[in-house]
């Protein structure tokens, strides 16, 4: 079990707008989210942070629930690294199994 899984975590309740079409929403996220950065719903330009409405330190991984309302902009950075990593040990797997195959 990773000893990271009872870090406390900021989580900040904010608005934010699009910077194209202006649309407003209110989302759950990460303190470290990008001021500019998740995805507008409407048009998918990026959205600013505008106001943080709250925030509360969670000492658990965000709920299902949160993380949920934090990507509705948007996936963005952590799939792409989660997809690379995946495409990494993959490889390294498949070396691994190479190397065994034409170690006889
Ligand atoms: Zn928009």
């Amino acid at each position: 079990m990773s000893p990271r899984r009872r870090t406390p975590t900021l989580v900040l309740h904010v608005k934010r707008r699009c910077l194209v079409c202006d649309a407003e929403t209110d989302v759950t996220e990460p303190s470290e989210t990008d001021q500019i950065g998740p995805l507008c719903e409407q048009c998918h330009a990026p959205t600013e942070r505008v106001a943080v409405l709250s925030r509360r330190v969670v000492s658990e991984p965000l709920n299902p629930h949160a993380a949920a309302l934090g990507r509705l902009g948007g996936l963005k950075g952590g799939p792409a690294r989660a997809a690379a990593l995946t495409a990494r040990r993959r490889r390294e797997i498949a070396q691994a199994a190479a190397r065994a195959r034409w170690k006889k």
